[in-house]
């Protein structure tokens, strides 16, 4: 058999490489010059003031919680489609998550529905842009300033994203990326906050750090620690790596829009296939390609399409599980089937296909003739 065609990879070249064995060299392999040089250019990307870096997205979101004064008994608004990460770093803090309905067509939280679900427990909001397409951040910033509440965008997948011509990251109070292989960027394992509060920067660089607090009135030795933190740190390689990545980010969009690009134009006339949305106001950096199918055409279960497809080699996923059908969220909030249809709906036909910059002609074309002689075989076996 041929080999699979992954759904997501990195692309790491020489001076990628280079970069890390030239950061081995120095004298710093944890926290140290290339942390900071990854995070003022990182910051500068997306236009934000500061960006701190951190051990991995879900440490982000954890810390940027955690800076937010989410604690026990406090709620958080969030989709339920997003990667479990996004509300796990809610209950960390012992905070509940109140899950709302997406969209129907960016796939993105209802702003409609937040409104509905702000009461006085409410401490943050938390929206993720799904795929690499923005969230309406101005509706939900008019939503949620009303009632003084944060909003903290997890843009794993929107990193090099822009939303009315502004990067992601310039727009929420705290914004988190990731930096998991399959992300717009990568450093093996990685996450970073970025945002415009001074004080958010200095709360989360302390957090990462023990909660440590050096205090050189009482000695050059001391310091203190007012809240137990974490070690949360990115090492001086993997910031290397970032940087190097990071010069490259403009080429990795580029390359993923093209093949998104090519994927509409093969399946936007197939009557069994939605293909994914791009709104006018937006650029996504298409973290992945989600196509759904209309399962009263194609006759069969997305079970039966996805295994077949997975059978011939094409890496296919679901993003994702609605999080509030999880056994935890189940159990411990009470969520249930049926809560949320738009968002339960979608799951029961959502397929993602292979999308990452190194993709060549030739897989891209597979992907698409697998795809169209998988539906094509149904269609004909069920007319
Ligand atoms: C990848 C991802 C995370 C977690 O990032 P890690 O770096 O793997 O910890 C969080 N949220 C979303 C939406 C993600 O896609």
């Amino acid at each position: 058999m041929k080999r699979p065609i992954p759904y997501g990879h990195q692309w790491i070249d020489k001076s990628d490489i280079q970069a890390v064995i030239q950061a081995l060299k120095s004298d710093w392999i944890t926290q140290g010059p290339k942390v900071r040089e990854f995070e003022r250019k990182a910051a500068k990307y997306c236009g934000a003031k500061y960006a701190v870096a951190l051990s991995s997205g879900t440490a982000a979101l954890q810390a940027a919680y955690l800076v937010t004064g989410i604690k026990k008994g406090d709620e958080v608004i969030t989709s339920p489609l997003t990667f479990v990460a996004t509300a796990n770093a809610i209950v960390y803090c012992g905070g509940k998550p109140i899950f709302v309905d997406i969209q129907e067509d960016t796939l993105n939280i209802n702003p409609k529905e937040i409104k509905k679900k702000v009461n006085k427990k409410t401490k943050a909001i938390a929206i993720i842009d799904f795929a690499g397409h923005p969230c309406d951040l101005n509706e939900i910033k008019r939503i949620v300033r009303k009632h003084n509440l944060l909003i903290i965008e997890d843009a794993a997948h929107s990193l090099g994203s822009e939303y009315k011509g502004k990067k992601i990251g310039s727009i929420s109070d705290m914004t988190i990326f990731s930096f998991h292989p399959v992300k717009v960027i990568t450093t093996g394992e990685g996450g970073m906050v970025v945002t415009n509060n001074k004080k958010f920067c200095e709360k989360l660089k302390i957090l990462r750090h023990h909660g440590i607090v050096k205090k050189p009135k009482k000695g050059n030795w001391y310091y203190g620690v007012e809240n137990p933190g974490y070690n949360f740190r990115l090492t001086d390689f993997q910031s290397a790596l970032g940087i190097n990545q990071l010069r490259k980010i403009d080429n990795f969009i580029k390359k993923r829009r093209e093949i998104v690009a090519k994927y509409n134009r093969a399946f936007k006339d197939i009557k069994e296939i939605i293909i994914p949305t791009e709104k006018d106001y937006v650029k996504s950096a298409w973290h992945i390609y989600v196509i759904q199918l209309k399962l009263d055409k194609v006759k069969v279960s997305r079970k039966k399409i996805f295994n077949e497809l997975q059978k011939r080699g094409i890496g296919v996923q679901v993003h994702y599980i609605p999080i509030h059908l999880q056994p935890f969220y189940r159990k411990r909030f009470g969520y249930k089937k049926g809560d949320f249809p738009t968002v339960e709906r979608y799951y029961q036909r959502a397929i993602t296909l292979p999308l990452f910059p190194k993709m060549t002609d030739k897989q891209i074309n597979r992907v698409i003739k697998t795809v169209k002689k998988v539906i094509g075989f149904y269609k004909i076996n069920k007319k």
